[in-house]
């Protein structure tokens, strides 16, 4: 390990940042970075990376606890970075939801996954109407990911 590290320069600004909300399996981390900064061209943007993403601001099934706390960071967030958009993403055979909605098919896994997207979106938009909001679905193939619109 070097005992000092000095990043690559990244110019200070005050401009507005977007928001992303993902999901933190690390089978994905490196494919969304990939698709955030080359594909969506956010050279930055404010973080909240929970296990199964934007499923902890859904109307928690038996856990309110989770939505209320992860209202409040995206209020947070979304203060802090001045967000005019925000990007949520998640994934196929997420293990979060594997756990929290068992006895679902891959399919029906994957449609619960866009109802719950599409719930929080329209959660965003009634908080900040003035926010864009943007939902993507990755899928691994080997070793690379597709990353589809939602
Ligand atoms: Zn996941």
């Amino acid at each position: 390990m070097p005992e000092i590290f000095h990043t690559a320069p990244v110019k200070v600004t005050s401009a507005s940042a977007a928001v992303v909300l993902h999901c933190s399996d690390p089978r994905y981390q490196p494919h969304f970075q990939d698709f955030l900064r080359n594909a969506l061209q956010l050279e930055r943007y404010a973080l909240i990376a929970v296990p199964g993403g934007a499923q902890f601001l859904t109307p928690a099934d038996n856990q309110p606890q989770f939505s209320w706390v992860g209202w409040q960071w995206v209020k947070f967030v979304h203060d802090v970075a001045r967000a005019e958009r925000v990007v949520l993403m998640a994934h196929d055979d997420c293990r979060w939801y594997l756990d929290v909605c068992s006895g679902l098919d891959p399919a029906q896994l994957r449609t619960r996954i866009a109802k719950d997207l599409r719930g929080v979106r329209a959660g965003l938009l009634e908080r900040f109407p003035q926010l864009q909001v943007e939902l993507y679905f990755a899928r691994l193939d080997g070793d690379l990911a597709v990353i589809v619109p939602v």
